[in-house]
C-alpha cells in the first residue's frame, strides 16, 4: 500500500500564506485606487489617433478605470512617407493588427469598427451621408451597452481639421446630446491644444483654443508616457520606424506632462432670451 507523503505540503504552507497574504495586501492596495468602478469611453477616427490621449488613457487605468477605446474607420487610406504600403485592403488588415496591439499595450478595451477611412466621402452625398448615420447609431448602441461616466473625443477642430476626426468628434457630442443620459455618460470631454502653445497663427486659428475653454489639464508620470509610447509605436505603418521616446516626447513638448481638455457645458437654467 502506498503511503502518501505530506511533507511538500508543510514546505508549501509557508508559501501559500504568503500568497495569501500578497492576495490580502494586493487587493488592499486596488481598493486604495481613486477611479475604481470608473469607465472612460474615448472614440477617434483612426487607428493611432488614440495617442493624442494615450498618457490620460495609461495614467486612469493605472488609478483604478476602465477605458474603452472606439475606433471608427479600418485607416485604408494611411499611406505615408516612411512606407511603401498602398491604400486598401492590405493596409486595413495591417491597420487591425497594430490597433489591436496598441490596445493591449494600452490596456484599453478595444472597438474597432469597419467604417471606410475618410468615410466615403469621395462617394458623395449618397456614399457618405449613410455611412455617418449608420456610424452615429452604432456609436450611440456602444455608449448604451458600456455605460461609460464620461465620454473623450475630438473637439470641432479635430486635431488636425481631419474631416474624420471632425465628423467623430461630432457624432459623439450628437449621441451625448440626444437624450438625458443621467449619470452615464454624465460628462464629454474634448481633446483640446490652447492656443498660446501653438506657434504659427494660422495653425493658432485651425485648431488652437484659448486657454479659458480647457480647463481641465490633466497630468501624467513618466510612466504612463512610457506605456502610450510603447503602445504607439504598434502603429507601426504610419510612423518613422526609427522614433525614439523622445522624438515623441518633443513632439508633445508644448503641452508638458499634460492633456488639455474642454468639458461640454449644458446650460444651467431656461432662458427666453439670447442676450442673457
Ligand atoms: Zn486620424
Amino acid at each position: 500500500m502506498k503511503i502518501f507523503n505530506y511533507s511538500f505540503l508543510t514546505g508549501l504552507s509557508p508559501l501559500l500564506l504568503l500568497t495569501v497574504l500578497f492576495l490580502f495586501q494586493t487587493n488592499g492596495l486596488q481598493s486604495q485606487k481613486p477611479y475604481e468602478g470608473k469607465i472612460i469611453l474615448a472614440a477617434f477616427a483612426h487607428p493611432d489617433d488614440e495617442g493624442t490621449v494615450a498618457p490620460i488613457l495609461a495614467k486612469y487605468i493605472r488609478e483604478g478605470a476602465t477605458v474603452h477605446l472606439v475606433i471608427v474607420t479600418d485607416g485604408r487610406f494611411g499611406t505615408n512617407d516612411y512606407h511603401d504600403h498602398e491604400a486598401g485592403e492590405t493596409l486595413v488588415a495591417t491597420r487591425k493588427e497594430e490597433m489591436k496591439c496598441a490596445a493591449e499595450k494600452l490596456g484599453v478595451v478595444l472597438h474597432h469598427l469597419d467604417y471606410q477611412d475618410q468615410l466615403k466621402s469621395a462617394e458623395g452625398y449618397d456614399g457618405h451621408v449613410p455611412h455617418a448615420r449608420k456610424m452615429i447609431k452604432e456609436l450611440y448602441d456602444i455608449i448604451e451597452d458600456v455605460k461609460p461616466d464620461v465620454l473623450i473625443t475630438w473637439g470641432p477642430d479635430g486635431g488636425s481639421t481631419h474631416m474624420d476626426h471632425r465628423l467623430v468628434g461630432a457624432s459623439i457630442t450628437q449621441v451625448f446630446l440626444t437624450k438625458d443620459w443621467g449619470e452615464k455618460p454624465k460628462s464629454l470631454y474634448y481633446y483640446g491644444t490652447p492656443s498660446n502653445l501653438i506657434d504659427d497663427s494660422e495653425s493658432s486659428i485651425l485648431r488652437g483654443q484659448a486657454s479659458k475653454y480647457l480647463r481641465t489639464k490633466v497630468s501624467y508620470t513618466d510612466e504612463d508616457f512610457d506605456k502610450a509610447f510603447n503602445s504607439f509605436k504598434c502603429h507601426y505603418s504610419q510612423i518613422d520606424p526609427n522614433m525614439t521616446k523622445e522624438d515623441l516626447r518633443k513632439w508633445r513638448d508644448k503641452n508638458g506632462m499634460f492633456v488639455y481638455l474642454r468639458k461640454f457645458e449644458a446650460p444651467k437654467a431656461d432662458s427666453d432670451s439670447v442676450f442673457d
